[in-house]
């Protein structure tokens, strides 16, 4: 096993790696900014230094301050969480040139995953239903890329190749507004990634948002857990998420899921990941795959009940997986609030001091977050301050079984989104299940308009 981890990340996944690290046994090394030196994390780890001050480029993303860290501290391997240097290649190659193991990918992988336009090539090659669209980086020429538009047909998203959290994409319903949209697609690409290239797919009206699962390990073993719904969207930010999806048979589920498995072996995948699917018309359509665990990995966890995290923790330091396709099972159903430091109706982040902290409980509930009373969320960073995860026998014990959770749980002192929540579970459309990804847009509306 690994003898010690550095952690490189802060907040409620720094705490469960942690977590999953004690139990295995392992040391942890938590690498903290000068903002963070309150998180239950750096309190709790074995050894916790301090990297940089709060900006996250001098801190969270100091590639150097990370690694000489581990190496100062005698760390073997690093876990980068989600989010900062989780799905940056460069410091990936760089964690393994340097001897220590990256808990993920290789950085080839990575590489090629977080280049939209070549994952969505090796995904068709590997049999993964995509988007209808472009296929590769539209060109500079507007006829050409008028034309591609038509063949695509109208309505089309033009997106960034080297996207991500919805940045640079622009909906064209017809052809008088391409090519400034895909200018202006352009630009902000450029800004955004330092990456002006831009690629266009059908733009899907009605989709929900349904994700596999995957593990990996580096012999060669790979298994899918499932799927998840994250169709409660605000712009195109998850708020709550479920497993599994309703209304995904038992057929369909084992199909995607197949096909997940097989690419996984195409590309030499190792470790945790997932494929993002957009679902409409009964059918799935590949959008991207993410190379780290995700902030939504409870749910899955509390139905299958395999922990990814130490899951994780294993295949990096070489064991086979524990588990094979057959040992899955699914068992009930769980759904996850994340649960935000901002306002419930503008939205607009609200750090600040929690005066007063009390965590709900009783059966099937889970709580991962670093919150605490007389803890102060810094404003350098995402608003999340915890997850809300309920595990029932099935949607609608899991679903009240949130909404006593959701009663119960006291954040005071800051904004919170918990009333926004327990607004989504009351509604008869959300009760129902299997909404799109505009319903809580549409939602937030019809609210403001009433
Ligand atoms: P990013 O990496 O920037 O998050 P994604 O490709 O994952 O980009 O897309 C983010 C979100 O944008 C999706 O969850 C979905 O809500 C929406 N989206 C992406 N592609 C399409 C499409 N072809 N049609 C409709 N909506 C889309």
């Amino acid at each position: 096993m690994l003898e010690k981890v550095l952690i490189a990340n802060r907040g409620e996944i720094a705490l469960r790696i942690l977590r999953a690290c004690r139990e295995l046994g392992i040391d942890v090394v938590a690498a903290y900014s000068t903002a963070d030196r309150e998180q239950k994390h750096v309190l709790l780890a074995e050894e916790a230094v301090c990297i940089g001050p709060p900006p996250a480029t001098q801190s969270y993303l100091n590639m150097a301050a990370l690694m000489s860290t581990a190496e100062l501290t005698g760390a073997s391997a690093i876990h980068p969480g989600y989010g900062f240097l989780s799905e940056n290649a460069d410091f990936a190659e760089s964690v393994e040139r340097s001897g220590f193991t990256f808990i993920g990918p290789t950085a080839e992988t990575i590489r090629l995953m977080g280049d939209k336009t070549s994952a969505i090539q090796e995904m068709q090659a590997a049999g993964v239903p995509c988007v209808p669209g472009s296929g590769g980086p539209l060109p500079e020429d507007e006829t050409e890329n008028k034309r591609i538009a038509r063949k695509v047909g109208y309505p089309v998203l033009v997106k960034a190749v080297a996207g991500g959290g919805g940045r640079g994409m622009h909906v064209v319903y017809e052809e008088s507004s391409l090519i400034s949209a895909i200018d202006m697609a352009r630009r902000e690409a450029a800004s955004a990634f330092g990456n002006p290239a831009v690629y266009m797919e059908k733009y899907l009206e009605t989709p929900r948002h349904i994700e596999v699962q995957v593990m990996a390990d580096s012999h060669g073993n790979v298994i899918h857990l499932g799927e998840r719904d994250c169709s409660i969207q605000r712009r195109n930010q998850k708020v709550i998420e479920e497993c599994p999806a309703p209304g995904i048979t038992e057929a369909q589920r084992a199909e995607i899921g197949e096909i997940c498995v097989t690419a996984c072996k195409r590309i030499g995948y190792r470790g945790a990941g997932t494929f993002e699917f957009l679902y409409e018309n009964g059918e799935f359509h590949f959008i991207e795959m993410n190379t780290r665990i995700q902030v939504e990995h409870p749910v899955t966890e509390m139905v299958t009940g395999v922990d990814l995290v130490a899951e994780q923790l294993r295949v990096a330091a070489g064991h086979e997986l524990r588990w094979r396709q057959e040992d899955i099972v699914m068992r009930g159903h769980a759904i996850e609030c994340r649960i935000n430091a901002e306002h419930p109706r503008t939205f607009v982040p609200a750090p600040g001091k929690i005066e007063k902290f009390h965590a709900p409980g009783g059966p099937g509930i889970r709580l991962d977050s670093h919150a605490y009373g007389g803890y102060t969320v810094p404003p350098h960073y995402d608003s999340l301050i915890g997850k809300l995860i309920a595990h029932g026998d099935n949607r609608d014990s899991s679903r009240a079984r949130l909404r006593t959770a959701l009663s119960e749980i006291v954040v005071e002192g800051i904004h919170s989104n918990i009333t926004l929540h327990r607004h989504i579970l009351e509604q008869p459309a959300y009760r129902e299940g299997g909404v799109d990804i505009h319903y809580l847009e549409r939602l937030l509306r019809t609210d403001a308009e009433g």
